[in-house]
């Protein structure tokens, strides 16, 4: 929508053709129900890619500020709730009407509820076969986002298209998803489910602060969702349960402490947790008592804590898709394939994949806009 409405206004012809029989759903659900349509701090470093620059001149040309200009002009009230995520007041459906109505504005054309059955090339264009006749275009924009939530309108139709075309795309995988635990990792931290503790999490270059929540099947909770991004299926999480060096300096203050290793850290950490943890870890008996080789092994445990992933829970429940059409074979500035000219990806179909907090909707709409600048 970002893109017809941005290639319409300037007086294009534009038409969407959309197969799910609701406009913008994954925009209604997200957020809970409110959208956190972008996040000020949106820059590449928000990013992963296998080719992580690619995404900064759509993101420097249409930025959070325009969108958040976009909002105002369209009169919806927002919040900022922590780090920079602007959230509706009301409901996320102002954005999906928001969109409609801009997409108005440039006289864009719908066919919707319709099925793509196919797309052929011809002299100057394209012919796409839908539900509802064949269309001819002279530019295509794929913009059929990636594999999550398949009940709601999810397919593999984009990197299919890019298949046809000779575009290559870096295999698919669910990201901003919660991860589940082996067996006996549950056995132990299963009956944990609904605890929350902030930590620091970090994996394989990712780094963050923020709550960690123990579930049924594994973790999950906002520092889990933003590393899973990370996590490449085998490598463990070092979990910094003592965040910041005050976490380590509080520690320390404790060695002369006459209470037991799990009552100390009950102060810092939910207590459940702390037990298990220290039955866990063998951190037993007073802390004055524990000789200094111990300590200095708890300390380094609750400082790098080694969790074994055993998987994520999938597609189904991830909130974006890691991978997609490979940006070495777009142009950053259009979007296009640098090799099939009038065929472009947007969105998350490409092989962009931003952390939790409205970076994903700021790449749809970015990117987008960089397309309907030019189509
Ligand atoms: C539960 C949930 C909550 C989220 N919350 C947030 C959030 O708060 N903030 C944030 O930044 N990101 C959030 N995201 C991620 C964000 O929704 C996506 O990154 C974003 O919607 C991608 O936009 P897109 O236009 O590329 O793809 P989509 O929004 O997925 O749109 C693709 C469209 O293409 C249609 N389509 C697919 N295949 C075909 C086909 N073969 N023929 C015709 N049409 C087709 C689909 O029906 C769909 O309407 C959330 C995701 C989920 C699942």
């Amino acid at each position: 929508m970002m893109c017809a409405a941005q290639a319409g206004q300037r007086g294009r012809r534009a038409l969407i053709v959309e197969h799910y029989h609701r406009l913008g759903e994954k925009i209604r659900i997200s957020g809970g129900g409110r959208c956190n349509f972008t996040n000020l701090g949106a820059s590449p470093a928000g990013y992963l890619s296998q080719n992580p620059d690619f995404c900064r001149s759509a993101l420097a040309r249409y930025t959070a500020r325009d969108f958040v200009a976009l909002v105002e002009r369209h009169g919806i009230a927002y919040h900022e709730k922590k780090l920079g995520q602007l959230f509706c007041d009301g409901s996320a459906q102002a954005i999906v009407a928001m969109l409609k109505s801009e997409c108005d504005r440039g006289g864009v054309e719908w066919r919707m509820p319709c099925a793509v059955s196919g797309i052929d090339r011809v002299d100057g264009g394209f012919i796409v076969a839908t539900g509802d006749g064949p269309v001819r275009t002279t530019s295509l924009v794929i913009a059929t986002g990636g594999l999550t939530v398949p009940k709601i309108g999810a397919t593999p139709f984009g990197y299919k298209v890019a298949e046809q075309f000779g575009v290559s795309v870096v295999p698919p995988r669910p990201a901003l998803v919660p991860l589940a635990l082996a067996p006996e990792w549950l056995a132990r931290y299963g009956d944990l489910a609904g605890v929350a503790l902030d930590a620091e999490v970090s994996c394989n270059g990712g780094r963050f602060r923020e709550n960690i929540l123990f579930t049924h099947r594994g973790l999950s909770g906002p520092a889990i969702l933003q590393i899973s991004s990370y996590w490449d299926g085998k490598s463990p999480l070092a979990i910094d349960l003592l965040p910041d060096a005050a976490g380590a300096t509080w520690f320390r203050d404790q060695r002369t402490s006459a209470a037991h290793v799990d009552n100390v850290l009950a102060q810092r950490l939910p207590r459940r947790f702390a037990e298990i943890w220290c039955a866990v870890h063998d951190a037993a008996g007073p802390m004055a008592r524990l000789p200094d080789r111990r300590f200095v092994a708890i300390e380094a445990a609750l400082r790098c804590w080694r969790v074994q992933p055993g998987g994520t829970l999938g597609f189904n429940k991830a909130e974006v898709t890691l991978g997609g059409v490979d940006t070495r074979e777009l142009s950053s500035k259009t979007m296009g394939a640098t090799r099939v000219t009038g065929l472009f990806f947007i969105g998350e179909v490409v092989d962009v994949t931003g952390w939790l907090g409205g970076y994903n909707f700021q790449w749809a709409w970015s990117s987008g806009h960089a397309a309907g600048e030019v189509v």
